[in-house]
């Protein structure tokens, strides 16, 4: 006879499913007073030329370490952030840290080294977004221009006709806009053609295997439509000498990756750029 098995995989799944519903129960929980516990940091990630060895820039990337959660991604907090409506107050909060670490980390006597800072899509439904940055900065008596926004093409697919106007704002500000994670998203072509980014940023996702199985055309093509457009272009996660000589010789110089630093806490942070300007000094 037949005998009736509970069907194990469809439980592990149930065991999952409820297990990952917890897991954003805890966040939404705990997320809105991680300003307050002083659970929030801001990291760097330097960007470097590897051409002429020189660094070009940093990433503002936000970390929380939640005393009841541990250390939580970005990556799974900033929806849920998102989704709650507590991403304007972390977003102003990121602005402000990072006006502060500027001024702090004498970064703003090196204008030249520019300071990027990710926008989500919630963050340009605030109506006041260019104000509320440019007001934080200007407290700090930073220059706009030393300033970068960065944002999806998915901030763009359903909302190009209120982001638009506050992309034009930024940049008549003399804040500049890199379009992030380039070539995941839907329309990145469209995209190209009606907006005026300063700078394109291509996806780890087309570095990430090169050379072990991928030919890194993808990278290549990139890079190519950036210089025909006449915008900047800059390679997220390289890892390794063989992809950063790769990206170079494509003529993508500019690096974000591992390669060169992961992102580092501020005092971390202060210590690569003492090291990096004692060094430049010398020769
Ligand atoms: P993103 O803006 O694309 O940031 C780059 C991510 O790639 C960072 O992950 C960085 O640590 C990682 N990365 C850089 N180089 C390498 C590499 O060589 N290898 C590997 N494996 N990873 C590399 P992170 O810090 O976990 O951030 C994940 C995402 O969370 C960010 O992706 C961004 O979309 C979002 N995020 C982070 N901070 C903020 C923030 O302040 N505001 C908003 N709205 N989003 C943020
Ligand atoms: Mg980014
Ligand atoms: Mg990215
Ligand atoms: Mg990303």
């Amino acid at each position: 006879a037949l005998k009736y098995y509970p069907d194990r995989s469809f439980l592990i799944y149930q065991n999952s499913l409820e297990k990952k519903i917890q897991r954003e129960l805890d966040i939404e929980e705990h997320l809105p007073l991680a300003i307050k516990n002083n659970e929030l940091e801001v990291y760097f990630q330097p960007q470097v030329n590897s051409e002429k060895d020189m660094l070009i820039g940093a990433e503002a990337l936000l970390r929380w370490n939640s005393k009841s959660l541990g250390s939580v991604s970005p990556a799974e907090f900033i929806p849920i952030a998102e989704s709650i409506g507590v991403i304007n107050k972390l977003g102003m909060w990121v602005v402000k840290e990072v006006a502060r670490q500027t001024k702090f980390l004498g970064l703003d006597k090196h204008k030249d080294i520019k300071i990027s800072i990710n926008l989500s899509a919630t963050d340009f439904k605030n109506e006041f977004l260019v104000e509320e940055i440019t007001y934080i900065l200007e407290i700090y008596g930073l220059d706009f221009s030393q300033f970068e926004i960065e944002l999806t093409e998915g901030v763009l697919v359903d909302d190009y006709d209120y982001v638009k106007p506050k992309l034009d704002e930024f940049q008549m500000n003399g804040i500049s806009v890199a379009i992030d994670d380039f070539g995941t998203g839907f329309s990145s072509m469209t995209h190209l053609k009606k907006l005026n980014f300063d700078k394109i940023k291509i996806d780890r996702t087309f570095i990430k295997d090169y050379p072990k199985s991928d030919s890194g055309s993808i990278a290549e093509i990139i890079t190519y439509l950036a210089k025909r457009l006449d915008i900047n272009v800059i390679a997220e996660g390289a890892e390794t000498k063989e992809q950063v000589e790769f990206l170079r010789g494509i003529g993508c110089s500019n690096i974000q990756g591992y390669y060169y630093s992961k992102p580092l806490s501020a005092s971390d942070f202060k210590e690569y750029i003492d090291t990096y300007f004692l060094n430049k000094e010398q020769i």
